[in-house]
């Protein structure tokens, strides 16, 4: 079913002839210490319940910065919905278990996954700074923490943001969620955006009063600009998204939300109810924090996929070249070209690859062709409009079941006999704020590719 697909030997060889494949981590542990080691400093389910605290206490200020927050009372979340119309079009037969999709494509704010860790981070600058100048109390019980966090959306506060610069280099989403976020409470914005960052999206900032600084080179080519520069500014918060964990913390928060979800869907996830959840990966923060936080929260029957496009599987070559090695994809002859543009990072985090070898159960990567035909139908079966980078996750489903290496991998951790009852979970990561135009081109686009071979 999925002829497209090279996955008997997913060596470095395919790899480097950009052919798909799908990968399983031999390091992967079952059961995972409480506290596991994230660029030298451990982390916990009690790091990301914090951050999930701290996205609720700020719920009563974002509600005012944020006109489209008001009907959700401040909370950024996205539904979980149901997805069985996409089981022709992901070539999964019955009996192989349910399909649902997280639609963190709707994510208000930032319109991507980057509205969990881009705020979150952004948010726990603002709350130092506030503490440190007396605007709210640590003392404020919890109960009392939503009114009295409700002073950070005053002019007062904008005022004292104001002082302040946050920078980030970025591809484009996470330069629109921290960009915005920073500007909406008063702070100076600067985003630095590689060469491949979408045209709308830097007009989007500078409509919002950002600075966008735009790079010659590649996605690490902005981040090492921005980095440098802030490093010179004692005003200038930078995020890094190579390296930071107030990041993936926010990420992570995801995991307490969808926890509910489930169980009020009847989803249950044990040894006889595997979830597997596939994952869009382009530096590696994004899908780390979820994958940490749900391995945490719901044990060892999650099982995380993260997926790549071919030309920038900067995750895989990591997890591939272990501790100690930092290759990039050019490293090995690719391109780092895609027009998932979310995707379009040529070297992973360490720090999400370290804390990753023992929680995930793979990666995969993914043809831009066929991002494009997922993107259509999806559309066609559900009506939801995902940007490129947020399809990467369907070709995990059929990759698992109908491939040679998943169906080894299934068989030889005992998964196979329980598909019937497993979960497969699609994280749709951006599209809110594509322009129509935009996305008109992608379905055209995809709609082609379709004509030409239906079956993907
Ligand atoms: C950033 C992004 C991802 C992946 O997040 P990383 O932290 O870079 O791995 C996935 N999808 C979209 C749409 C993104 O913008």
């Amino acid at each position: 079913m999925t002829s497209d697909c090279h996955v008997a030997d997913p060596t470095l060889s395919s790899i480097r002839h950009a052919e798909p494949v799908l990968w399983a981590n031999p390091a992967r542990a079952a059961d995972l210490p409480p506290v596991l080691d994230a660029g030298g400093q451990g982390i916990s389910l009690d790091d990301t319940k914090a951050a999930a605290a701290r996205l609720a206490r700020w719920a009563g200020a974002l509600a005012e910065l944020f006109p489209e927050l008001q009907a959700t009372g401040g909370v950024i979340e996205s539904p979980l919905l149901p997805a069985e119309a996409l089981r022709p079009a992901l070539g999964l037969p019955a009996q192989a278990g349910a399909i649902w999709i997280k639609a963190d494509h709707s994510l208000p704010v930032a319109g991507s996954i980057k509205a969990r860790g881009g705020l979150h981070e952004v948010l726990e600058f603002a709350e130092r700074l506030a503490l440190e100048h007396g605007l709210v109390d640590s003392a404020t019980p919890p109960g009392a923490q939503v009114q009295a966090w409700r002073a950070l959306a005053s002019p007062s506060a904008k005022a004292l943001f104001g002082r302040y610069t946050v920078a980030v280099g970025s591809t484009g989403n996470l330069g629109l969620s921290i960009g915005v976020a920073a500007s909406a409470l008063g702070f100076k914005a600067v985003v630095h955006m590689s060469a491949d960052a979408k045209e709308w999206k830097k007009a989007r900032l500078r409509q919002r009063g950002v600075q966008v600084v735009e790079h010659a080179g590649d996605y690490e080519r902005a981040v090492a600009a921005g980095r440098a520069e802030a490093e010179a500014d004692p005003f200038c918060h930078f995020v890094d998204d190579e390296r930071s964990l107030s990041l993936l913390l926010g990420y992570s928060a995801a995991a307490l939300h969808l926890q509910g979800q489930l169980q009020q869907a009847g989803i249950a996830v044990d040894a006889g109810h595997p979830l597997f959840v596939y994952l869009p990966c382009g530096v590696g923060g994004a899908p780390a924090g979820i994958a940490f936080g749900l391995r945490q929260l719901l044990g060892p029957h999650v099982h995380c996929f993260f997926a790549e496009p071919v030309q920038s599987p900067c995750f895989l070559v990591q997890m591939l070249a272990g501790a100690g090695a930092h290759p990039s994809v050019y490293d090995h002859g690719l391109t780092n070209a895609t027009e998932a543009d979310g995707l379009a990072v040529p070297r992973a985090s360490l720090l999400a690859a370290e804390l990753m070898q023992p929680v995930i159960s793979g990666c995969f990567t993914v043809r831009d062709d066929n991002l494009f035909r997922q993107l259509v139908q999806v559309l066609d079966a559900t009506g939801q409009r995902i940007e490129p980078s947020a399809a990467a996750g369907f070709s995990g489903p059929a990759l698992l079941v109908g491939s040679d290496a998943g169906r080894q991998w299934l068989q030889s951790t005992g998964l196979e006999s329980r598909l019937a009852q497993a979960t497969h979970l699609v994280w749709t990561t951006g599209g809110l704020f594509v322009p129509a135009a935009e996305y008109e081109r992608f379905e055209q686009r995809g709609r082609a590719l379709l004509a030409q071979a239906p079956a993907a």
